[in-house]
């Protein structure tokens, strides 16, 4: 018979739609995990709620179970999101095309310079760097020395005329570069810690005079939480064409790639990944998106919570406790179905219902598992069946055979008796709880 309802419960499965119960679990921890990566919570609220509506009502896929289909409609929803529209630089007709870069200070515009003129040299441009950054007393040097890096020319203004003006130095480095016959310009601009009124005066002023035909805003990925608002001033105040996402080699998720996304609709052009001007790559929405949900871990997750909780295995267990009582082979059974199941801990972390549970958990030694075992092991098949023949000479053979002491087998049967009474619990209709989650 249970074999049967076993089918059933498979079949029942493969057909129809996704259900409500199928998605929602799924969709709660995808949208954990997105604010775990610092994804906003307006971008989170909208995303998650469109891709239920879309996981709603998917046709039932053969190969994935319904959270791995649910995972799989997020990863897809959230590469087209992030990758829509991706695009090259926009390059003029009539050379030469003028890049400007806006961000705050310490974002890597300067480095970003520096990486974009090699990147583009290397593809046969001949750029020219414009250090109209004349903020920090060493902006100008820095720009020059990573233009020495990168084998590519610095317009800088001439020292010793006081304060300069740099809106006209990147007036004067577009003229220039036509004048030598550069084909790109990158304008290195000046930032602040945070937005201010001055910084984006300056920056729009810049974009007036020289008329970019790429403004990118060149933004830290560690930035998190502040990338929304950090974002939107740049927008409003300067405007911008494309994305950079910086820093990409800390272990910042990412969620700020999405955010920016989510809040200006602009692309996300190239990701910097390091303090050398080698460490500069186009953006690749794939690999964003399995950095932002963390795909590997979610997916084994509901991997293991599918495994160890399986419906079919509860109904199963429920009618076998219901015929023959619940047995030390089935408690053995268990324990190896959850040791199988991999991070134990990790597993009842995520279920939903285990905050209550987090003490039995903190304390919970999977080494005593590994001990369990031995011990079930170690008696004979019969005793398994019906553990009230154990008694005293008994248990201190399995002690000695399980290489354990006598308490400790006593202490085990006090966990199967507590178990069994659980599983009675089960087999009436009430919620599967784990056995040997008692205190340790
Ligand atoms: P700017 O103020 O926007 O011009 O920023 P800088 O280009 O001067 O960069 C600020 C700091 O961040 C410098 O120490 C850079 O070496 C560092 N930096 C820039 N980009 C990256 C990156 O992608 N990864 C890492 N680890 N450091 C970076
Ligand atoms: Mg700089």
């Amino acid at each position: 018979l249970s074999t049967r309802l076993t089918e059933t419960l498979a079949k029942l499965r493969t057909k129809g739609k996704l259900s409500a119960s199928d998605v929602d679990g799924t969709v709660r921890e995808i949208r954990r995990a997105l604010l775990d990566a610092d994804v906003a919570l307006d971008v989170v609220k909208s995303f998650t709620a469109a891709v239920r509506e879309r996981a709603l009502g998917a046709e039932v896929s053969e190969a994935l179970n319904p959270a791995q289909q649910v995972v799989k409609i997020v990863n897809d929803e959230l590469v087209g999101i992030l990758g829509g529209e991706s695009r090259q630089l926009q390059l003029a007709k009539q050379p030469p095309t003028v890049i400007m870069l806006a961000g705050l200070q310490g974002a890597g515009k300067t480095t970003l310079a520096g990486k974009l003129a090699k990147h583009l040299r290397g593809q046969g441009h001949t750029p020219l760097l414009v250090a109209s950054d004349l903020q920090r007393p060493n902006a100008v040097t820095q720009l020059q020395v990573v233009g020495g890096q990168a084998g590519v020319p610095v317009f800088a203004p001439e020292p010793g005329n006081g304060v300069g003006d740099p809106v006209r130095v990147a007036r004067e480095g577009v003229a220039e570069a036509t004048r030598k016959q550069h084909d790109i310009v990158i304008v290195d601009t000046a930032g602040r810690l945070g937005v201010d009124a001055d910084m984006m005066r300056q920056a729009a002023d810049i974009r007036k005079a020289v008329q970019p035909d790429e403004v990118l805003f060149v933004i830290d990925a560690m930035i998190g939480q502040d990338a929304v608002a950090t974002a939107k001033a740049f927008q409003e105040g300067v405007d911008f064409t494309g994305v950079v996402l910086t820093k990409l080699d800390g272990d910042a998720r990412g969620g700020a790639a999405l955010s920016i996304r989510g809040v200006t609709g602009k692309p996300i052009m190239y990701a910097s990944t390091g303090e050398t001007l080698d460490d500069f790559e186009p953006f690749h929405p794939d690999r964003m998106a399995s950095r932002i949900l963390d795909l590997g871990d979610i997916l084994t997750l509901i991997e293991q919570a599918q495994k160890a909780f399986d419906e079919e295995e509860a109904h199963r267990l429920a009618e076998s406790i219901a015929t023959d009582g619940f047995t030390l082979e089935d408690f053995l059974k268990q324990m190896q179905q959850l040791r199988k199941a991999g991070n134990f801990k990790q597993m009842l972390g995520m279920l939903p219902g285990a905050k209550g549970m987090r003490e039995a958990i903190d304390s919970f030694d999977e080494r005593e598992l590994v001990r369990t075992e031995a011990i079930i092991q170690s008696m004979t098949p019969q005793e398994r069946k019906q553990s009230r023949i154990l008694n005293g000479s008994r248990r201190l053979r399995i002690a000695r055979g399980a290489g354990v002491t006598v308490t400790e087998v006593n202490q085990l049967m006090a966990r199967f008796e507590q178990a069994a009474k659980m599983m009675k619990t089960v087999a009436k209709g009430g919620v599967p709880q784990m056995p040997g989650m008692g205190p340790m």
